[in-house]
């Protein structure tokens, strides 16, 4: 979002900034550039206090995140969902380099181009994947330790469909056994452990089943017709795994709060 910002905004901004966002690099989440390319023009919202999520529809460019009727995150509710018929999506993911940054968000995966992710006739480009404590769906009214989010965009690159993997504590990941050790710190920071690789297939669960519906970023600025899949079976990273990700400063918490349904249909499917 390079909108340009009114000057009370700059003000309000730069005491922020000043006082509360140290590095200089910034990303949206969900809508992030998928390249190691910085910006200050997203540093302004956060999780707490005046840059709190209730906050984030005012600030310029951003109104949809309060106005908006189909926003992310929702409850998932295995009983009100309906059955129609979908599309099951088909994973056709390669293995990656390990690029990760904190962008004061979230740490984000930029992945290796010519992965991708088939529903129906159309196609989209697996970009990047990142990860908010606690999770931001509910399943059944569970909130799970950790989300993963693997955002795809369309040939636009444009953020189209997005996979969420609700994490919960049991097995040691191996896929990211790696990457969890050198998790970059500090917003800015970027971490590319020498050698390491791993394929976004192993943060999938067994089970393919998932929900689906039609919702938005959940982050600024928020933006609509997003597709939506989540993972209905949990994805297990071990008690240390999840602990890495809780302790990086200024992350916990980085999950939007549940979003009203608004009449909205929630699909189930067995994923097969
Ligand atoms: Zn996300």
């Amino acid at each position: 979002m390079l909108l340009s910002r009114t000057d009370s905004v700059r003000a309000l901004r730069g005491a922020l900034l000043s006082s509360l966002l140290l590095a200089s690099s910034a990303f949206a989440d969900e809508g992030a550039r998928a390249s190691f390319t910085t910006s200050s023009e997203d540093a302004h919202w956060g999780y707490d206090q005046t840059l709190s999520p209730e906050h984030w529809g005012e600030l310029p460019g951003d109104a949809v995140c309060a106005q908006g009727v189909a926003q992310s995150p929702i409850a998932l509710v295995t009983a009100g969902a309906a059955h129609p018929r979908l599309d099951v999506p088909s994973f056709h993911y390669a293995t990656s380099r390990v690029r990760m940054l904190n962008t004061g968000h979230t740490v984000q995966f930029t992945y290796d181009s010519g992965s991708t992710i088939r529903v129906g006739s159309n196609e989209y480009k697996l970009a990047q994947f990142h990860f908010h404590t606690p999770s931001e769906h509910t399943k059944d009214g569970v909130e799970y330790p950790l989300e993963l989010h693997l955002v795809h965009t369309d040939a636009n690159g444009t953020p189209a469909l997005v996979v969420g993997v609700l994490i919960e504590e049991g097995a040691v990941n191996a896929a990211l056994f790696t990457a969890f050790r050198h998790l970059p710190r500090h917003m800015g920071e970027e971490s590319a452990p020498a050698g390491a690789l791993l394929n976004a297939s192993a943060l999938l669960p067994h089970d393919k089943a998932f929900f689906q519906y039609a919702g938005s970023l959940t982050t600024p600025p928020c933006t609509q017709g997003l597709q939506w899949y989540v993972m209905k079976q949990p994805l297990q990273l071990s008690d240390a795994q999840i602990a890495a990700f809780e302790r990086l400063p200024h992350l916990n918490p980085n999950n939007r709060p549940l979003q009203p349904l608004n009449g909205r249909t929630v699909g189930a499917h067995s994923g097969r």
